[in-house]
């Protein structure tokens, strides 16, 4: 996937701030936060979009959400409060072609999403 911006950014060919990396998924900030805290989880491994999950690949997913879960505690607002959205495909609202996962935090965040 030599293509793809969020691998790039997972191989340190593309510059990103790490928040958090295990051996399964890598952490940065997103470049346009849309909240105090906007960070981007990803799996390290290329898959396009949840549409791509499937029994074989889909552990990655709670690899995601236990990473959250640490980022929220020592960035300090697990109990705050935080959101997880993925965006899938174009009515989603998808613009970057490698499945991610965005932590928001630090606001009162509004529900209904636009
Ligand atoms: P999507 O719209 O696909 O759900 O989310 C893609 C996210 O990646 C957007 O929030 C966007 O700001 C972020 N993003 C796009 N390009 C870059 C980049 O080069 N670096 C970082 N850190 N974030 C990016
Ligand atoms: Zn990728």
């Amino acid at each position: 996937m030599s293509d793809c911006l969020f691998c790039k950014i997972v191989a340190g060919e593309v510059p990103s701030t790490k928040v958090y990396e295990d051996d399964s998924v890598y952490a940065f900030l997103d470049i346009a936060p849309q909240a105090p805290e906007h960070i981007v989880i990803v799996p390290k491994n290329h898959l396009g979009s949840t549409n791509e999950i499937d029994s074989e690949n889909s552990a990655v997913v709670g690899k995601v959400f236990e990473a959250a879960a640490k980022i929220a505690a020592e960035r300090g607002f697990a109990e705050k409060g935080y959101r997880i959205v993925n965006n899938c495909g174009e009515d989603g609202g998808q613009t970057v072609g490698h499945l991610h996962f965005h932590l928001l935090a630090g606001r009162n965040l509004q529900w209904p999403p636009g």
